[in-house]
C-alpha cells in the first residue's frame, strides 16, 4: 500500500499530509525514552506523521525513532511527515529561523515537513520555555505576528520546512495574515483542539473556504496535564453517547472519537505510549459512521476547551475570547 498518498490531504502548496498523526506531547514525569520507544512503535504501525515541538522537549528522542526507523529499513525519510512549532519565546522574526534551526539540530533531520507558530501569544524571549516574573506570572510581550510569517515563509524559500501553518489561531488571526500586504505563501493548515465537545465547526467551515486544513489536537481529550488542564474537566472517553455508538458497532471510544473527525476532513492528531492503543487508533480508516451517528455525535459538541492558556486570557492575541 502506498502509505505516502493514501489517507493524505492535498495543502494548498501542493504538498501531502497523512491525515492521521502521532502526538508526541506528553506530561512531565514520563521519561523521554518513552516517546523514542513510541514514535518507532507507531511507525511499525503505520503512522507517517509525527507532531513535534520544540516547547515539548523530547524533539531528539522522535528525531532519534524517525531515523532508526529509516535506517531499518522501514520507511524513506520522504515517507515521512514530520512536524515542528517555534515556541512563543521565539516569535520576535529575528528569532523564528533560530528556533527552526536548533529544532533540525535536536531533530537530526536536513529539513521539517511542516513548521507552525505554536500559539499567537509572544512571550519575552528566554531560556526558559515559560519566563516568569518575580511574582510568577509569565512575561507576555507583543510582536506583530505578520513579520513572525514573514520569517516563518523565509524558513521555506531556505529549504528547512517544505510547508509552514499556524496553531491556536482564531479565524481573525489567520485572516490578518491572509489579508497581510505582500503574502507570498498562505498558512497551510491551523492546528487547534477539536473534539466532539469542541467541535470547531464554525471554525472549519471558515479553514475549508480558504483551503486551510484543520488539523485537531487533543482529539481524545488530552492526557489531562494537570499544568495545563483543569483536572475537574469531564473525560472527553467516558461520553455516554459515544459508548453507546462505539459498542454499537464493536469499535472503541477513542476510534469512534478520532473516526468522527475525519470523516469531516480533519487531520487528526493522536498521542499514545501504548502499542495496543496506537494500533487501536491506526485502525480509523477501516469503518465508516453512519450519516445518522454523525448527526448524533454533532450534538454532543459543548464548547469545552480543555486547553484554555489562561496566562494570556489578557493579552490582546488571546485566541478563544472571539466565538471562532
Ligand atoms: P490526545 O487527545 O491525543 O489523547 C491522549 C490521551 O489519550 C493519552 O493520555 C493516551 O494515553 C490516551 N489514548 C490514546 N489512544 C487511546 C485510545 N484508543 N483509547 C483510550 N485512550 C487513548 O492528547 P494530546 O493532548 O496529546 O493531543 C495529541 C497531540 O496533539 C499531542 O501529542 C501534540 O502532538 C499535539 N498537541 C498540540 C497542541 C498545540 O497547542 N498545538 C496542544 C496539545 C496537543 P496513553 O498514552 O496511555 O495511550
Amino acid at each position: 500500500m502506498d502509505l505516502k498518498r493514501s489517507h493524505s490531504v492535498k495543502l494548498n502548496d501542493g504538498h501531502f499530509m497523512p491525515a492521521l498523526g502521532f502526538g508526541t506531547f506528553a506530561p512531565k514525569p514520563i521519561q523521554k525514552n518513552k516517546a523514542f520507544e513510541f514514535t518507532k512503535v507507531a511507525i511499525d504501525a503505520g503512522f507517517r506523521h509525527i507532531d513535534a515541538a520544540y516547547l515539548y522537549e523530547n524533539e531528539e528522542e522522535v528525531g532519534a525513532a524517525i531515523r532508526e526507523k529509516i535506517a531499518d529499513g522501514t520507511v524513506k525519510r520522504e515517507d515521512i511527515f514530520c512536524t515542528t512549532k517555534v515556541w512563543a519565546t521565539f516569535l520576535r522574526p529575528e528569532l523564528v529561523r533560530t528556533s527552526l534551526e536548533k529544532s533540525l539540530k535536536k531533530l537530526q533531520l536536513n529539513y521539517v515537513d511542516l513548521f507552525l507558530i505554536h500559539i499567537p501569544i509572544p512571550m519575552k524571549p528566554a531560556d526558559d520555555l515559560l519566563p516568569q516574573d518575580a511574582k510568577g506570572q509569565i512575561i507576555l510581550e507583543t510582536v506583530d505576528l505578520r513579520d513572525t510569517w514573514e520569517a516563518l515563509e523565509k524558513c521555506k524559500d531556505a529549504g528547512l520546512t517544505k510547508s509552514i501553518g499556524v496553531s491556536n489561531f482564531n479565524h481573525k488571526q489567520l485572516e490578518l495574515i491572509l489579508n497581510k500586504p505582500g503574502l507570498k505563501y498562505k498558512p497551510t493548515c491551523n492546528q487547534v483542539e477539536c473534539h466532539f465537545y469542541l467541535n470547531q465547526s464554525k471554525l472549519l467551515e471558515y479553514c475549508k473556504s480558504k483551503d486551510i486544513v484543520l488539523v485537531a489536537y487533543s482529539a481524545l481529550g488530552s492526557g489531562r496535564d494537570p499544568f495545563w488542564i483543569d483536572q475537574s474537566s469531564p473525560y472527553l472517553l467516558k461520553d455516554p453517547t459515544v459508548n453507546a455508538i462505539a459498542k454499537k458497532i464493536n469499535r472503541t471510544p477513542g476510534q469512534v472519537a478520532l473516526r468522527y473527525l475525519l470523516q469531516q476532513g480533519v487531520v487528526v492528531l493522536v498521542k499514545s505510549f501504548s502499542e495496543k492503543r496506537i494500533k487501536e487508533n491506526f485502525q480509523i480508516f477501516e469503518f465508516e459512521l453512519t450519516a445518522e451517528d454523525m448527526k448524533v455525535i454533532d450534538c454532543l459538541d459543548k464548547n469545552l476547551r480543555y486547553f484554555k492558556f489562561l496566562f494570556a486570557v489578557n493579552h490582546p492575541n488571546y485566541p478563544f475570547s472571539e466565538e471562532y
